[in-house]
């Protein structure tokens, strides 16, 4: 069996574990401390790099745990509809059920595979309530930020910004993470910077990030003995996975660089191929953190089907995100479309997820062309 190619893995470089040697030599591994606050301060410095996108960041133990945090600090409460994307990891959503919120799935638009501008006006209007919108931005792809900052707005609604797959994307000019009110980052181990596991909350207002700083250490009260008026959680990042969140930081945009190369490698390779690469507005600068494909539609082969044959191979592909309307346990939510074949559940059965590891190498790569190439033309 030849090598694996994975997915998407843990690319460490070195600087890392100088970090996390500092708060072992400190005797500092925790609580919170040093690196937490650097990591907090670069991701701030990063984000604001030209001086105009300034937030204010929070490490916490997961992304999840962000956007759980974000849907308290918007004031999500228990029957509230929140209009979700649809196409999306399930962590974009089940935050919103933490807190007793209502998922209502609002469809993709076939540009960006995010959600659809359009789709959102139709949802506002079906749930004329709803004050919350949590939009995600998909495989490292900008969404339509412009047409849903303008929906938000006219409806009054608090955009939360799943940017976890999206750290180091931009749209014309603008880091994704800073449009919404609060913008969400994950440092999972298959996302463009890992920590191990972590996740980085972005908040427009410093009081916001105070208030969720407060939840995320037990709810606290400031009294000498243990005072409790609201519940708590323990959802801080350590000193030591921030030290190594600091160290890959130096390496985001290398890694995005690799990222997009890999990207570019495959769109050139499979030209000849009835297919075409995940797509993306021109004045927009992805991070390529997953390269994805759909067959043209009249193909007929099954993506699971390719997944399968390449696993057989050792190349790990997954197919794209399953629409949140099709999964078992949102069955009874609304879905929101605007055209007739939902673009979501149009993506889901014609597309996959590509080996996206930086790691990988032209020849591996081109393996999985020359496969890929085999096995959508039905030869093997
Ligand atoms: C990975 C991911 C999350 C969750 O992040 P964790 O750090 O794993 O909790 C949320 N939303 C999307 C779109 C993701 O891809």
């Amino acid at each position: 069996m030849e090598k694996k190619i994975p997915l998407s893995t843990p690319t460490i470089h070195g600087e890392e574990l100088q970090f996390v040697q500092e708060a072992f030599d400190r005797n500092w591994v925790a609580p919170l401390g040093f690196n937490c606050d650097g990591f907090e301060t670069e991701t701030q410095q990063y984000l604001n790099r030209d001086g105009r996108w300034p937030v204010h960041a929070l490490a916490l133990c997961s992304g999840t745990a962000a956007i759980h945090l974000a849907v308290k600090l918007a004031g999500v409460k228990p029957g509230d509809p929140v209009l979700c994307s649809d196409l999306t990891f399930a962590a974009t959503v089940n935050p919103v059920t933490y807190e007793g919120g209502v998922p209502v799935f609002v469809d993709s638009e076939p540009d960006t595979w995010n959600m659809d501008p359009e789709a959102l006006e139709l949802a506002f209007q079906r749930h004329p309530g709803a004050r919350v919108v949590v939009m995600a931005h998909l495989f490292g792809t900008p969404g339509k930020m412009d047409e849903l900052l303008a929906v938000c707005q006219k409806h009054g609604a608090v955009l939360i910004e799943d940017a976890a797959e999206a750290f180091a994307a931009d749209y014309r000019g603008r880091p994704c993470g800073t449009f919404g009110e609060y913008g969400i980052l994950s440092f999972n181990g298959n996302k463009i910077i890992t920590t191990s596991g972590g996740g980085m909350l972005l908040c427009r207002d410093r009081g916001d990030r105070d208030k969720a700083l407060f939840w995320a250490t037990q709810a606290r009260e400031k009294e000498i003995w243990y005072e409790h008026r609201e519940i708590g959680y323990n959802y801080r990042m350590s000193n030591v996975v921030a030290g190594i969140g600091r160290g890959q930081l130096l390496h985001l945009e290398e890694h995005r660089g690799r990222k997009e190369a890999i990207y570019r490698r495959y769109q050139a390779g499979l030209t000849e191929l009835p297919v075409t690469m995940n797509p993306w507005l021109p004045d927009t600068r992805p991070n390529f953190w997953l390269s994805c494909l759909t067959m043209d539609p009249d193909w007929g082969l099954d993506p699971m089907e390719v997944v399968r044959k390449l696993g057989a191979e050792n190349v790990e592909a997954r197919p794209i995100w399953k629409p949140m309307h099709l999964q078992p346990i949102f069955r009874d939510r609304d879905f929101v479309k605007v055209r007739e074949r939902s673009v979501g559940e149009d993506i889901f059965s014609r597309g996959i997820c590509l080996p996206s590891d930086i790691k990988m190498t032209p020849q591996e790569q081109d393996r999985v062309i020359e496969l890929l190439k085999k096995i959508i033309r039905r030869e093997a």
